[in-house]
């Protein structure tokens, strides 16, 4: 990459948390990274809940010096409840697009005591690879506890940190 390209690389960086439901509301399955999953937790949010997607979109904004998701959709919006945190991040790689911005990588932790991802990590990992138009290889999602320390050491929620790197779109 020649300098002039350099100037042009932009990171960005999101993070989001959300509450576990005291029950599972059937009405509100776990859906992260866009994926339905069958585990019997339900999160708490004005949207679908998906906080991998969130911190995501969160990143992409960051990188286009575009605000945050809050500010994109505000969840004092009734038109915005139950919104599918796909359209959320498809918003974010819209501003980005517009800026002449392509994503290069992306780089997802979760942070949670429970449930367990390992299972559904690929399935997970596919679906952003999907969401994004990149290839697998530069789509990374990496899952960790907090050895039960700390309010998501108490199984109260889970969080997700993001990084995505953009380069300018051929
Ligand atoms: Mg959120």
């Amino acid at each position: 990459m020649n300098h002039p390209e350099l100037h042009r690389l932009r990171i960005g960086h999101g993070f989001d948390v959300h509450r576990f439901a005291a029950e599972f509301d059937p009405a509100k399955p776990l859906i992260l990274a866009g994926v339905e999953l069958p585990i019997r937790r339900s999160l708490l949010a004005h949207s679908d809940g998906d906080l991998l997607l969130h911190a995501l979109a969160d990143a992409v904004l960051g990188a286009a010096g575009a605000g945050d998701i809050g500010q994109l959709f505000p969840d004092t919006d009734p038109g915005n409840a139950g919104i599918s945190s796909k359209l959320i991040l498809k918003a974010a790689l819209d501003k980005a697009a517009g800026q002449g911005l392509a994503p290069i990588n992306i780089d997802l932790t979760v942070i949670a005591q429970v449930p367990k991802l390992s299972p559904h990590a690929a399935a997970l990992r596919g679906s952003l690879a999907r969401l994004t138009g990149l290839p697998l290889e530069r789509v990374n999602l990496k899952a960790t506890t907090t050895e039960r320390m700390g309010y998501l050491g108490r199984e109260e929620g889970m969080a997700c940190h993001a990084v995505v790197l953009f380069g300018p779109d051929a």
